[in-house]
């Protein structure tokens, strides 16, 4: 849902894919915390009623339980005279989602790194196989202990076979999506 911030016009469009954006805070964290707290984002678009670029708030929801999951780790703030990279950690947790009452389990298993600045950089694509975390960077193809937790952008696939039933330790409440 996008709505108008001068007129209050509320305009709905729909996605297959779901993809989240999400803040990164400038100490360690982990990501089912900050999906939790995913907020309302502000854009600046053409109003059809103001007939104007106005500021609009983007309210996204998830309202089926899609078999994968697009996070971009939002790590670049732009200030009126320069770009700055927020390089914070956040753990690639599993996340648990309620869409339409049920609780659906969600594991990271791809994630992709940027090294360097928003002028120039490096991408490395991490994913889980079988288990195993394996990187690959460019020619070089490395086993990994653990998954990265400098990730850009993160794959959540969809665990088909997650009863719905809360497991010792996961802490905290599932986050309400519709
Ligand atoms: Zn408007």
């Amino acid at each position: 849902m996008v709505v108008c911030n001068s007129c209050g016009l509320k305009s709905e469009s729909r996605q297959n894919s779901f993809f989240v954006q999400i803040d990164v805070p400038k100490s360690k964290a982990k990501l089912s915390d900050l999906m939790e707290r995913s907020r309302p984002e502000d854009t600046d678009a053409h109003c059809k009623k103001c007939e104007r670029e106005c500021q609009k708030t983007i309210r996204r929801n998830i309202t089926y339980a899609a078999d994968n999951i697009l996070v971009h780790m939002k790590r670049f703030q732009k200030t009126s005279y320069k770009t700055s990279k927020n390089d914070a950690e956040v753990v690639p947790t599993p996340v648990y989602l309620h869409i339409n009452g049920k609780r659906i389990r969600y594991e990271v298993c791809s994630v992709v790194c940027h090294a360097g600045s928003l002028r120039s950089g490096h991408y490395t694509f991490y994913s889980l196989d079988q288990g195993r975390w394996t990187c690959f960077n460019d020619a070089e193809v490395t086993q990994m202990e653990s998954a990265p937790t400098n990730g850009y952008i993160l794959l959540l696939k969809r665990d088909t076979e997650y009863t719905g039933c809360l497991e010792e330790g996961e802490g905290s409440a599932p986050i309400k999506y519709t």
